[in-house]
């Protein structure tokens, strides 16, 4: 049973959903039952997540993965191939733009966020190209990212994410964090957890110029709810990253609360449709060109394991609150939730 704080304390946030660009998929990659034909234009969202902040008054300001590059030249001279196989590519309005500009139109000039200096945290789901976006927007901001995270960008990881899919230097790492390390605790994945394939965790370094909310020095995976690695990122029970393996190393999502009775969980790509985690489709397989098969997922037993885990969670807390998942990929999601973007909110 979740642990609720007094609700005289509770501290709760906003969440705010960002375009930050669209690519397209053949559905037949993610979803069992597609037709092999169909490609469809999806977004690849980001969300600003803003914490009250008791003793100055100044919301701190969150942001949940940046989406795709406003430049795709940046990427990977290796990573363009798959790039352009997944076009069209919308690349405005990046994360940036839509946290300068806001959703709504004829608001030029008029900048809601200063992303030079306003954003204080952007917390990564994975590293994806779709998601990594362009890091150097934001100068001020701590980046927060899964164990694992900064080796995958230099050395990869396993045969289908080799190195020179990846730019070594995308994360800032004078300002980069990452999370604890996490156990395989039922030991039943070694081939996703150890070497070769895992990458090894980076220790923040010692003249780091990153900067934590206070409870960071005592960050560790603790089962909250029905979920069982969670951590508790402002030590107040208003945002919790949650450890959701198996996508491709480092991956995490958001559990955000925004009331009393009211959560937000954010899976990143645990899933590219909501009728997986709804168990009325399946994780598509395909060739992996090796002989072998593979999906979008790095291990896909694993990666079912998680969705069984986000749905144990997800169904434990909806015996007392309301609790709403948003997928990064989800089209409908977004075409039923233009009201919702920044500077609106969830
Ligand atoms: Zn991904």
């Amino acid at each position: 049973m979740a642990v609720f704080p007094d609700p005289e304390s509770a501290v709760y946030v906003t969440v705010s959903a960002l375009d930050a660009g669209h690519i397209t998929l053949p559905d037949y990659l993610f979803v069992t039952g597609a037709d092999p034909t169909v490609r469809t234009t999806v977004p690849s969202l980001s969300f600003l997540i803003q914490h009250p902040e008791s003793s100055s008054g100044n919301a701190t300001n969150l942001v949940f993965d940046l989406g795709v590059k406003r430049n795709l030249s940046g990427y990977a001279v290796a990573q363009q191939p798959h790039i352009t196989q997944r076009q069209p590519i919308i690349t405005s309005p990046d994360c940036a733009e839509s946290l300068r500009k806001g959703a709504i139109n004829g608001d030029e000039g008029r900048d809601l966020l200063n992303t030079d200096k306003d954003v204080d945290f952007v917390i990564l789901s994975h590293v994806h190209w779709d998601h990594i976006g362009t890091p150097s927007d934001f100068p001020g901001a701590t980046f927060v990212v899964g164990s694992g995270t900064l080796d995958l960008l230099k050395h990869g990881a396993g045969p289908n994410y080799p190195a020179e899919l990846f730019n070594d230097d995308e994360l800032p790492a004078s300002r980069t964090v990452e999370l604890p390390p996490t156990p395989n605790q039922n030991g039943q994945f070694e081939d996703y957890y150890a070497r070769p394939i895992a990458p090894v965790h980076t220790p923040t370094p010692p003249d780091t110029q990153a900067r934590l909310p206070s409870s960071a020095d005592t960050w560790s995976w603790q089962p909250f709810s029905g979920f069982p690695r969670t951590i508790d990122f402002f030590g107040d029970q208003s945002v919790y990253v949650i450890d959701s393996p198996g996508h491709i190393h480092g991956h995490v999502n958001l559990l955000v609360r925004i009331s009393e009775k009211k959560y937000v969980y954010l899976g990143g790509d645990c899933c590219h449709d909501t009728r997986i985690l709804s168990g009325e489709k399946e994780i598509a397989e395909y060739d992996d060109g090796r002989g072998g098969v593979r999906s979008v997922h790095v291990h896909t037993p694993l990666a079912k394991e998680t969705l069984a885990a986000i749905n144990g969670g997800v169904n434990q807390l909806r015996e007392t609150a309301d609790v709403e998942v948003v997928l990064a990929h989800d089209k409908g999601w977004r075409e039923h939730n233009r009201h919702r973007f920044w500077p609106d909110k969830l």
